[in-house]
Protein backbone atom coordinates (compact mmCIF):
# COMPACT_ATOMS: atom_id res chain seq x y z
CA UNK A 1 0.00 0.00 0.00
CA UNK A 2 1.17 3.70 -0.99
CA UNK A 3 1.46 6.19 1.84
CA UNK A 4 -1.19 8.66 0.96
CA UNK A 5 -0.24 12.22 1.61
CA UNK A 6 -2.86 14.52 3.89
CA UNK A 7 -2.28 18.67 3.96
CA UNK A 8 -4.54 20.99 5.91
CA UNK A 9 -3.74 24.29 5.75
CA UNK A 10 -3.85 27.97 8.24
CA UNK A 11 -3.28 30.63 5.99
CA UNK A 12 -3.08 34.24 7.61
CA UNK A 13 -3.58 37.33 5.70
CA UNK A 14 -3.17 41.31 6.62
CA UNK A 15 -6.16 42.99 5.48
CA UNK A 16 -5.31 46.66 3.25
CA UNK A 17 -7.42 48.68 5.61
CA UNK A 18 -6.55 52.07 5.69
CA UNK A 19 -6.53 52.00 9.89
CA UNK A 20 -5.72 49.44 12.36
CA UNK A 21 -8.30 46.64 13.60
CA UNK A 22 -9.39 48.13 17.24
CA UNK A 23 -7.51 51.75 17.07
CA UNK A 24 -7.01 54.74 14.60
CA UNK A 25 -3.18 53.96 13.89
CA UNK A 26 -2.61 53.66 9.89
CA UNK A 27 -2.26 50.65 8.77
CA UNK A 28 0.83 50.96 6.23
CA UNK A 29 2.73 47.86 5.25
CA UNK A 30 5.46 49.54 3.80
CA UNK A 31 6.23 52.03 6.99
CA UNK A 32 9.75 51.14 7.45
CA UNK A 33 10.34 53.59 10.33
CA UNK A 34 9.89 51.26 13.35
CA UNK A 35 7.39 52.27 16.16
CA UNK A 36 5.46 54.86 14.24
CA UNK A 37 1.82 53.79 13.99
CA UNK A 38 1.62 53.56 17.42
CA UNK A 39 -0.86 54.24 19.93
CA UNK A 40 -1.75 53.72 23.82
CA UNK A 41 -4.46 51.04 22.33
CA UNK A 42 -2.43 48.98 20.30
CA UNK A 43 0.45 48.95 23.31
CA UNK A 44 -1.91 47.96 25.14
CA UNK A 45 -1.86 50.40 28.20
CA UNK A 46 -4.16 49.74 31.06
CA UNK A 47 -7.08 52.24 30.88
CA UNK A 48 -7.75 52.57 27.06
CA UNK A 49 -10.62 50.79 25.24
CA UNK A 50 -10.63 49.08 21.77
CA UNK A 51 -13.41 50.48 18.57
CA UNK A 52 -13.97 47.75 16.22
CA UNK A 53 -12.29 48.26 12.28
CA UNK A 54 -16.02 47.74 10.49
CA UNK A 55 -13.94 48.27 6.92
CA UNK A 56 -11.90 45.06 7.99
CA UNK A 57 -15.49 43.04 9.06
CA UNK A 58 -17.04 44.16 5.88
CA UNK A 59 -13.36 42.62 4.11
CA UNK A 60 -13.49 39.37 5.68
CA UNK A 61 -17.33 38.44 4.99
CA UNK A 62 -16.16 39.86 1.20
CA UNK A 63 -13.52 37.27 1.45
CA UNK A 64 -15.95 34.83 3.05
CA UNK A 65 -18.85 34.82 0.58
CA UNK A 66 -16.28 34.85 -2.47
CA UNK A 67 -15.28 31.93 -1.26
CA UNK A 68 -18.60 29.75 -0.59
CA UNK A 69 -19.07 30.13 3.09
CA UNK A 70 -21.69 31.00 5.81
CA UNK A 71 -21.61 34.15 7.57
CA UNK A 72 -22.36 34.30 10.67
CA UNK A 73 -24.87 35.91 12.08
CA UNK A 74 -23.94 37.13 15.17
CA UNK A 75 -20.59 37.32 16.21
CA UNK A 76 -18.26 38.25 18.98
CA UNK A 77 -14.16 38.60 19.75
CA UNK A 78 -12.77 36.83 22.52
CA UNK A 79 -8.95 37.04 23.82
CA UNK A 80 -6.74 34.19 23.66
CA UNK A 81 -4.16 35.09 26.13
CA UNK A 82 -0.25 34.12 26.46
CA UNK A 83 2.81 36.09 26.66
CA UNK A 84 5.40 37.29 23.68
CA UNK A 85 7.52 40.30 23.47
CA UNK A 86 5.79 41.06 20.31
CA UNK A 87 2.35 41.29 21.74
CA UNK A 88 2.28 44.19 23.97
CA UNK A 89 -1.49 43.33 25.56
CA UNK A 90 -0.61 40.17 26.74
CA UNK A 91 -3.79 38.57 24.64
CA UNK A 92 -4.36 38.59 20.93
CA UNK A 93 -8.05 39.75 20.35
CA UNK A 94 -9.31 36.80 18.27
CA UNK A 95 -12.29 34.81 17.34
CA UNK A 96 -12.42 31.34 18.80
CA UNK A 97 -16.32 29.83 18.71
CA UNK A 98 -17.89 32.26 16.22
CA UNK A 99 -15.70 32.77 13.43
CA UNK A 100 -17.21 35.12 10.59
CA UNK A 101 -16.89 33.14 7.97
CA UNK A 102 -17.27 28.88 8.08
CA UNK A 103 -17.88 25.90 5.70
CA UNK A 104 -16.75 27.22 2.61
CA UNK A 105 -14.71 25.46 -0.31
CA UNK A 106 -12.56 26.88 -2.78
CA UNK A 107 -12.27 24.58 -6.20
CA UNK A 108 -8.86 23.47 -7.82
CA UNK A 109 -7.90 21.68 -10.76
CA UNK A 110 -11.77 20.84 -10.47
CA UNK A 111 -11.82 19.93 -6.76
CA UNK A 112 -13.64 21.09 -4.18
CA UNK A 113 -11.30 21.99 -0.96
CA UNK A 114 -13.50 22.58 2.11
CA UNK A 115 -12.81 25.65 4.28
CA UNK A 116 -13.44 25.50 7.51
CA UNK A 117 -13.69 28.93 8.84
CA UNK A 118 -12.07 32.48 8.18
CA UNK A 119 -12.29 34.52 11.47
CA UNK A 120 -10.90 37.94 12.26
CA UNK A 121 -8.16 38.86 14.64
CA UNK A 122 -4.99 41.39 15.11
CA UNK A 123 -1.61 40.91 13.85
CA UNK A 124 1.40 41.02 16.01
CA UNK A 125 4.68 43.37 16.10
CA UNK A 126 7.62 42.03 14.50
CA UNK A 127 10.74 40.64 16.65
CA UNK A 128 13.94 41.40 15.11
CA UNK A 129 16.83 39.58 16.44
CA UNK A 130 19.33 40.40 13.72
CA UNK A 131 20.21 44.35 14.51
CA UNK A 132 21.62 44.19 17.34
CA UNK A 133 24.42 41.70 19.34
CA UNK A 134 23.25 41.68 22.72
CA UNK A 135 19.51 42.41 22.26
CA UNK A 136 16.22 41.82 19.68
CA UNK A 137 14.29 44.50 19.03
CA UNK A 138 10.38 45.00 18.44
CA UNK A 139 8.76 46.99 15.74
CA UNK A 140 4.99 47.70 16.67
CA UNK A 141 3.88 49.05 13.39
CA UNK A 142 2.12 45.39 12.75
CA UNK A 143 0.46 45.09 16.07
CA UNK A 144 -2.70 45.28 15.77
CA UNK A 145 -2.99 45.09 12.13
CA UNK A 146 -6.48 43.35 11.20
CA UNK A 147 -5.66 39.67 10.10
CA UNK A 148 -7.59 36.65 8.15
CA UNK A 149 -6.73 33.31 9.36
CA UNK A 150 -8.31 31.19 7.26
CA UNK A 151 -8.50 27.01 8.12
CA UNK A 152 -9.01 23.93 5.24
CA UNK A 153 -10.21 20.65 6.00
CA UNK A 154 -7.19 18.25 5.11
CA UNK A 155 -8.80 18.22 1.77
CA UNK A 156 -5.22 18.46 -0.11
CA UNK A 157 -2.94 15.76 -0.94
CA UNK A 158 -0.09 17.54 -2.54
CA UNK A 159 2.87 20.10 -3.01
CA UNK A 160 1.83 21.13 -5.99
CA UNK A 161 -2.57 21.20 -5.12
CA UNK A 162 -1.24 23.24 -2.19
CA UNK A 163 0.73 25.70 -4.68
CA UNK A 164 -2.63 26.08 -6.65
CA UNK A 165 -4.61 26.58 -3.64
CA UNK A 166 -2.21 29.16 -2.61
CA UNK A 167 -2.49 31.13 -5.65
CA UNK A 168 -5.73 31.15 -6.25
CA UNK A 169 -6.44 32.20 -3.06
CA UNK A 170 -4.31 34.80 -3.36
CA UNK A 171 -5.52 35.65 -6.76
CA UNK A 172 -9.43 35.97 -5.05
CA UNK A 173 -8.32 38.05 -2.92
CA UNK A 174 -6.50 40.98 -5.02
CA UNK A 175 -9.57 40.61 -7.10
CA UNK A 176 -11.48 41.25 -4.47
CA UNK A 177 -9.05 44.16 -3.29
CA UNK A 178 -8.98 42.95 0.23
CA UNK A 179 -5.01 42.09 0.74
CA UNK A 180 -1.96 42.19 -1.73
CA UNK A 181 -1.30 38.74 -0.08
CA UNK A 182 2.23 39.10 -0.86
CA UNK A 183 4.15 36.74 0.49
CA UNK A 184 7.65 37.42 0.44
CA UNK A 185 6.30 41.06 2.62
CA UNK A 186 4.49 38.31 5.12
CA UNK A 187 1.19 40.00 4.00
CA UNK A 188 -0.31 36.56 3.57
CA UNK A 189 1.50 33.60 6.28
CA UNK A 190 1.19 29.98 5.22
CA UNK A 191 1.38 27.14 7.62
CA UNK A 192 0.90 23.29 6.56
CA UNK A 193 0.05 20.47 8.60
CA UNK A 194 0.98 17.76 7.17
CA UNK A 195 0.88 13.56 7.27
CA UNK A 196 0.97 10.90 5.29
CA UNK A 197 -0.82 7.20 6.08
CA UNK A 198 -1.70 4.06 4.45
CA UNK A 199 -5.01 3.40 5.68
CA UNK A 200 -8.13 5.67 5.73
CA UNK A 201 -7.57 7.23 9.04
CA UNK A 202 -5.23 9.79 8.99
CA UNK A 203 -1.49 9.78 10.11
CA UNK A 204 -0.11 11.75 12.91
CA UNK A 205 0.14 15.97 11.52
CA UNK A 206 3.32 17.96 11.43
CA UNK A 207 2.62 21.46 11.19
CA UNK A 208 5.59 22.84 9.19
CA UNK A 209 5.85 26.94 9.50
CA UNK A 210 8.26 29.62 8.38
CA UNK A 211 7.59 29.18 4.46
CA UNK A 212 8.25 32.34 2.32
CA UNK A 213 6.81 31.47 -1.30
CA UNK A 214 4.11 29.08 -2.33
CA UNK A 215 7.45 27.06 -4.47
CA UNK A 216 8.75 26.56 -0.84
CA UNK A 217 5.16 25.03 0.42
CA UNK A 218 5.26 22.96 -2.22
CA UNK A 219 8.96 22.12 -1.29
CA UNK A 220 8.14 21.64 2.05
CA UNK A 221 5.33 19.57 1.74
CA UNK A 222 7.05 17.00 -0.78
CA UNK A 223 10.06 16.96 1.56
CA UNK A 224 7.98 16.43 4.40
CA UNK A 225 5.73 13.68 2.63
CA UNK A 226 9.11 11.71 2.02
CA UNK A 227 10.92 12.28 5.63
CA UNK A 228 7.74 11.17 7.24
CA UNK A 229 7.00 7.74 4.67
CA UNK A 230 10.25 6.84 5.21
CA UNK A 231 9.88 7.06 9.59
CA UNK A 232 7.12 4.76 8.88
CA UNK A 233 8.89 2.71 7.07
CA UNK A 234 11.68 1.94 9.22
CA UNK A 235 9.04 1.16 11.47
CA UNK A 236 9.16 4.26 13.85
CA UNK A 237 6.21 6.76 14.42
CA UNK A 238 5.72 10.31 13.08
CA UNK A 239 6.06 12.63 16.08
CA UNK A 240 3.05 15.36 16.27
CA UNK A 241 5.75 18.36 16.57
CA UNK A 242 6.16 22.04 14.72
CA UNK A 243 9.23 21.99 11.76
CA UNK A 244 10.45 24.95 10.46
CA UNK A 245 11.57 25.06 6.48
CA UNK A 246 15.21 25.96 5.82
CA UNK A 247 15.59 27.24 1.95
CA UNK A 248 18.96 26.74 1.62
CA UNK A 249 19.20 22.74 3.21
CA UNK A 250 15.70 22.18 1.25
CA UNK A 251 14.86 20.37 4.42
CA UNK A 252 12.52 21.26 7.51
CA UNK A 253 13.85 21.10 10.41
CA UNK A 254 12.64 20.61 13.93
CA UNK A 255 11.79 24.42 16.06
CA UNK A 256 9.35 22.01 18.53
CA UNK A 257 7.80 19.20 19.85
CA UNK A 258 4.01 19.82 20.41
CA UNK A 259 3.46 17.41 23.30
CA UNK A 260 1.79 19.71 25.37
CA UNK A 261 -0.53 21.84 23.65
CA UNK A 262 -1.53 25.62 24.96
CA UNK A 263 -4.26 26.71 27.04
CA UNK A 264 -4.85 30.20 25.74
CA UNK A 265 -7.86 30.73 28.23
CA UNK A 266 -10.10 31.94 25.95
CA UNK A 267 -13.04 34.40 27.00
CA UNK A 268 -15.19 37.18 25.48
CA UNK A 269 -13.84 40.30 25.00
CA UNK A 270 -15.41 42.55 27.59
CA UNK A 271 -14.27 45.60 25.93
CA UNK A 272 -16.10 45.17 23.02
CA UNK A 273 -19.85 44.33 21.90
CA UNK A 274 -20.96 41.56 20.33
CA UNK A 275 -21.49 42.10 16.28
CA UNK A 276 -24.44 41.75 14.51
CA UNK A 277 -23.05 41.21 10.50
CA UNK A 278 -26.68 41.94 9.19
CA UNK A 279 -27.21 45.22 10.03
CA UNK A 280 -26.89 49.11 8.91
CA UNK A 281 -22.95 48.76 9.75
CA UNK A 282 -22.34 45.53 7.50
CA UNK A 283 -25.13 44.95 4.93
CA UNK A 284 -24.53 41.26 3.24
CA UNK A 285 -26.83 41.94 0.22
CA UNK A 286 -24.65 45.22 -0.65
CA UNK A 287 -21.53 43.23 0.42
CA UNK A 288 -22.58 40.26 -2.27
CA UNK A 289 -23.64 42.40 -4.56
CA UNK A 290 -20.05 44.12 -5.10
CA UNK A 291 -18.58 40.73 -5.96
CA UNK A 292 -16.41 41.70 -8.95
CA UNK A 293 -16.31 38.67 -11.65
CA UNK A 294 -13.75 36.08 -9.77
CA UNK A 295 -11.21 34.28 -11.18
CA UNK A 296 -12.53 31.26 -12.46
CA UNK A 297 -15.70 33.03 -13.71
CA UNK A 298 -13.50 34.49 -15.90
CA UNK A 299 -11.57 31.83 -16.90
CA UNK A 300 -15.06 30.29 -18.18
CA UNK A 301 -15.50 33.19 -19.70
CA UNK A 302 -12.70 33.30 -21.73
CA UNK A 303 -12.82 30.49 -22.69
CA UNK A 304 -16.50 30.39 -24.07
CA UNK A 305 -15.89 33.64 -25.40
CA UNK A 306 -12.79 33.93 -27.28
CA UNK A 307 -11.74 29.95 -27.27
CA UNK A 308 -8.48 30.73 -26.17
CA UNK A 309 -6.02 27.49 -24.78
CA UNK A 310 -6.17 27.10 -21.25
CA UNK A 311 -2.54 27.84 -20.76
CA UNK A 312 -3.12 31.58 -22.29
CA UNK A 313 -6.44 32.06 -20.24
CA UNK A 314 -4.15 31.49 -17.19
CA UNK A 315 -1.97 33.82 -17.67
CA UNK A 316 -4.70 36.56 -18.84
CA UNK A 317 -6.83 35.85 -15.52
CA UNK A 318 -3.75 35.67 -13.45
CA UNK A 319 -2.61 39.14 -14.53
CA UNK A 320 -5.15 41.28 -14.11
CA UNK A 321 -3.72 44.09 -16.01
CA UNK A 322 -3.56 42.19 -18.92
CA UNK A 323 -6.55 40.65 -19.36
CA UNK A 324 -8.37 43.79 -19.04
CA UNK A 325 -5.83 45.03 -21.51
CA UNK A 326 -6.77 41.76 -23.98
CA UNK A 327 -10.34 42.37 -23.76
CA UNK A 328 -9.65 46.35 -24.99
CA UNK A 329 -8.05 44.98 -27.81
CA UNK A 330 -10.62 42.22 -28.39
CA UNK A 331 -13.29 45.03 -28.54
CA UNK A 332 -11.23 47.26 -30.84
CA UNK A 333 -10.90 44.65 -32.85
CA UNK A 334 -14.70 44.18 -33.30
CA UNK A 335 -15.16 47.53 -34.56
CA UNK A 336 -12.33 47.01 -37.09
CA UNK A 337 -14.42 48.95 -39.55
CA UNK A 338 -13.03 52.12 -37.47
CA UNK A 339 -10.08 50.79 -37.28
CA UNK A 340 -8.82 49.75 -40.51
CA UNK A 341 -9.80 47.23 -42.63
CA UNK A 342 -9.93 43.58 -43.31
CA UNK A 343 -8.94 41.66 -46.68
CA UNK A 344 -11.73 39.17 -45.82
CA UNK A 345 -14.16 40.78 -43.60
CA UNK A 346 -16.89 38.42 -41.95
CA UNK A 347 -17.57 37.66 -38.06
CA UNK A 348 -15.48 33.59 -38.40
CA UNK A 349 -12.46 36.38 -38.98
CA UNK A 350 -12.91 37.30 -34.94
CA UNK A 351 -11.19 34.36 -33.50
CA UNK A 352 -8.30 34.08 -35.92
CA UNK A 353 -7.91 37.53 -34.52
CA UNK A 354 -8.23 36.94 -31.32
CA UNK A 355 -5.43 33.80 -31.23
CA UNK A 356 -3.03 36.18 -32.93
CA UNK A 357 -3.87 38.79 -30.53
CA UNK A 358 -3.32 36.56 -27.69
CA UNK A 359 -0.20 34.92 -29.33
CA UNK A 360 1.84 38.43 -29.58
CA UNK A 361 0.70 39.65 -26.61
CA UNK A 362 1.38 37.42 -24.43
CA UNK A 363 4.73 35.52 -26.28
CA UNK A 364 6.17 38.36 -28.65
CA UNK A 365 6.06 40.61 -26.10
CA UNK A 366 6.84 38.98 -23.36
CA UNK A 367 10.44 38.35 -25.65
CA UNK A 368 10.94 41.42 -26.37
CA UNK A 369 10.81 42.49 -22.63
CA UNK A 370 12.53 39.17 -21.64
CA UNK A 371 10.25 38.66 -18.73
CA UNK A 372 10.00 35.98 -17.15
CA UNK A 373 6.54 33.90 -16.54
CA UNK A 374 5.72 35.35 -13.05
CA UNK A 375 6.74 38.83 -14.21
CA UNK A 376 4.05 38.99 -16.97
CA UNK A 377 2.02 41.44 -15.24
CA UNK A 378 4.63 44.05 -16.54
CA UNK A 379 3.15 43.98 -20.11
CA UNK A 380 0.02 45.28 -18.61
CA UNK A 381 1.46 48.36 -17.76
CA UNK A 382 3.10 49.52 -21.31
CA UNK A 383 2.48 52.31 -23.91
CA UNK A 384 1.67 50.72 -26.72
CA UNK A 385 -2.20 51.49 -26.78
CA UNK A 386 -5.18 48.52 -26.94
CA UNK A 387 -6.76 50.62 -30.47
CA UNK A 388 -2.58 50.83 -31.45
CA UNK A 389 -2.48 46.93 -30.58
CA UNK A 390 -5.85 46.27 -32.40
CA UNK A 391 -4.34 47.93 -35.51
CA UNK A 392 -1.29 45.95 -35.49
CA UNK A 393 -3.12 43.01 -35.35
CA UNK A 394 -5.35 43.40 -38.20
CA UNK A 395 -2.32 44.43 -40.23
CA UNK A 396 -0.08 41.45 -40.00
CA UNK A 397 -3.68 39.38 -40.82
CA UNK A 398 -3.87 41.16 -43.72
CA UNK A 399 -0.49 40.03 -44.22
CA UNK A 400 0.67 44.33 -44.74
CA UNK A 401 3.87 42.82 -43.11
CA UNK A 402 5.87 39.75 -42.69
CA UNK A 403 6.02 37.75 -39.36
CA UNK A 404 9.48 39.13 -38.93
CA UNK A 405 8.48 42.45 -40.04
CA UNK A 406 5.45 42.34 -37.07
CA UNK A 407 8.72 41.49 -34.63
CA UNK A 408 10.39 45.19 -35.90
CA UNK A 409 7.10 47.16 -35.70
CA UNK A 410 6.21 45.43 -32.24
CA UNK A 411 9.34 46.35 -31.02
CA UNK A 412 9.14 50.00 -32.19
CA UNK A 413 5.65 50.26 -30.80
CA UNK A 414 7.26 48.96 -27.38
CA UNK A 415 9.64 51.44 -27.33
CA UNK A 416 7.62 54.76 -28.63
CA UNK A 417 4.14 54.17 -27.98
CA UNK A 418 3.90 55.27 -31.98
CA UNK A 419 1.07 54.40 -34.39
CA UNK A 420 2.03 51.10 -36.90
CA UNK A 421 1.40 53.24 -39.95
CA UNK A 422 3.94 55.72 -38.97
CA UNK A 423 6.62 52.90 -37.95
CA UNK A 424 5.69 51.19 -41.17
CA UNK A 425 6.25 53.58 -43.20
CA UNK A 426 9.57 55.03 -41.23
CA UNK A 427 11.35 52.08 -41.47
CA UNK A 428 9.97 50.55 -44.74
CA UNK A 429 8.46 47.66 -42.89
CA UNK A 430 5.22 47.46 -45.28
CA UNK A 431 5.17 44.00 -47.36
CA UNK A 432 5.25 43.71 -51.28
CA UNK A 433 2.92 41.30 -51.94
CA UNK A 434 2.24 43.81 -55.80
CA UNK A 435 3.68 41.75 -58.79
CA UNK A 436 4.82 44.52 -60.45
CA UNK A 437 7.05 45.52 -57.54
CA UNK A 438 8.68 42.10 -56.98
CA UNK A 439 8.86 40.36 -60.55
CA UNK A 440 12.27 41.78 -61.55
CA UNK A 441 13.98 40.87 -57.94
CA UNK A 442 12.30 37.63 -58.61
CA UNK A 443 14.04 37.62 -62.20
CA UNK A 444 17.42 38.28 -60.45
CA UNK A 445 17.42 35.41 -58.24
CA UNK A 446 16.56 33.09 -60.69
CA UNK A 447 19.53 35.06 -62.64
CA UNK A 448 21.73 34.40 -59.51
CA UNK A 449 20.97 30.74 -58.76
CA UNK A 450 21.32 28.85 -61.92
CA UNK A 451 21.73 25.60 -59.93
CA UNK A 452 18.82 25.88 -58.24
CA UNK A 453 16.73 26.56 -60.49
CA UNK A 454 18.19 23.36 -62.77
CA UNK A 455 17.19 21.06 -59.66
CA UNK A 456 13.94 22.91 -59.54
CA UNK A 457 13.50 21.61 -63.02
CA UNK A 458 14.76 18.24 -62.49
CA UNK A 459 11.64 17.87 -59.56
CA UNK A 460 14.18 19.03 -56.25
CA UNK A 461 11.38 21.10 -54.34
CA UNK A 462 13.51 21.91 -51.53
CA UNK A 463 15.16 24.11 -54.00
CA UNK A 464 11.68 25.87 -55.04
CA UNK A 465 12.33 26.74 -51.50
CA UNK A 466 15.42 27.41 -51.23
CA UNK A 467 14.59 30.71 -53.78
CA UNK A 468 11.94 31.98 -51.95
CA UNK A 469 14.60 32.21 -48.86
CA UNK A 470 16.23 33.85 -51.76
CA UNK A 471 13.72 36.31 -52.77
CA UNK A 472 13.26 37.29 -48.96
CA UNK A 473 16.56 38.35 -48.81
CA UNK A 474 16.71 40.46 -51.62
CA UNK A 475 13.86 42.32 -50.37
CA UNK A 476 15.03 42.25 -46.95
CA UNK A 477 12.42 40.80 -45.75
CA UNK A 478 9.57 42.92 -47.27
CA UNK A 479 8.44 40.27 -50.16
CA UNK A 480 4.88 38.29 -49.52
CA UNK A 481 6.48 34.83 -49.46
CA UNK A 482 3.64 33.31 -50.79
CA UNK A 483 3.54 35.77 -53.67
CA UNK A 484 7.27 35.54 -54.20
CA UNK A 485 6.24 31.49 -54.63
CA UNK A 486 3.98 32.02 -57.12
CA UNK A 487 6.32 34.28 -58.97
CA UNK A 488 9.06 32.19 -58.92
CA UNK A 489 7.25 28.84 -60.19
CA UNK A 490 5.58 31.06 -63.04
CA UNK A 491 8.89 32.62 -63.85
CA UNK A 492 10.79 29.08 -64.25
CA UNK A 493 7.68 27.17 -65.86
CA UNK A 494 7.83 29.96 -69.18
P1 LIG B 1 -5.40 20.99 16.08
O1 LIG B 1 -6.53 20.77 17.02
O2 LIG B 1 -4.22 20.14 16.32
O3 LIG B 1 -5.08 22.43 15.86
P2 LIG B 1 -7.21 20.96 13.91
O4 LIG B 1 -8.20 19.89 13.79
O5 LIG B 1 -7.67 22.27 14.47
O6 LIG B 1 -5.95 20.46 14.66
O7 LIG B 1 -6.64 21.23 12.45
C1 LIG B 1 -5.66 22.18 12.20
C2 LIG B 1 -5.28 22.05 10.73
O8 LIG B 1 -4.65 20.80 10.51
C3 LIG B 1 -6.44 22.09 9.76
O9 LIG B 1 -6.03 22.79 8.60
C4 LIG B 1 -6.69 20.66 9.43
O10 LIG B 1 -7.21 20.51 8.12
C5 LIG B 1 -5.31 20.06 9.50
N1 LIG B 1 -5.29 18.65 9.90
C6 LIG B 1 -5.94 18.07 10.91
N2 LIG B 1 -5.61 16.77 11.00
C7 LIG B 1 -4.71 16.52 10.02
C8 LIG B 1 -3.98 15.36 9.60
N3 LIG B 1 -4.09 14.20 10.23
N4 LIG B 1 -3.14 15.50 8.55
C9 LIG B 1 -3.01 16.68 7.93
N5 LIG B 1 -3.66 17.79 8.27
C10 LIG B 1 -4.50 17.72 9.31
ZN1 LIG C 1 -2.86 52.14 17.63
MG1 LIG D 1 -6.50 24.20 15.74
Amino acid sequence: MEYRPTIGLEIHVELNTKTKMFCGCKNEPDENHPNTNICPVCMGHPGTLPNINFEALKKIVLAGLALNCEIAENTFFERKNYFYPDLPKGYQISQFQSPTCANGFLEIFGKRIRIRRIHLEEDAGKLMHDQNECHSLVDYNRAGVPLMELVTEPDLNSGDEVKEFGEQLQLILRYLGVSDANMEKGQMRVEANISVSQTEELGTKVEVKNINSLRFARQAIDYEVKRQTEVLESGQKVSHETRGWDEKKQATFLMRSKEESHDYRYFPEPDLPPIKTNDSEINLDKIRASIPELPSQKTNRFRDQYGLPDSDIRVLVFNRELGGYFEEIISELKTWENIGYLTNPGPEQLPKLIKLCANYRITELQKIMTLQKNNLSEIGNIKISPKNFADFIVRIFNKEISSSGAQTLLKQMFETGDEPKNIIEQKGLSQISNTEELIADIRRVIAENKKSVDDYKNGKQSALQFLVGKAMAKTKGRANPQIAKQLLEQEMNI
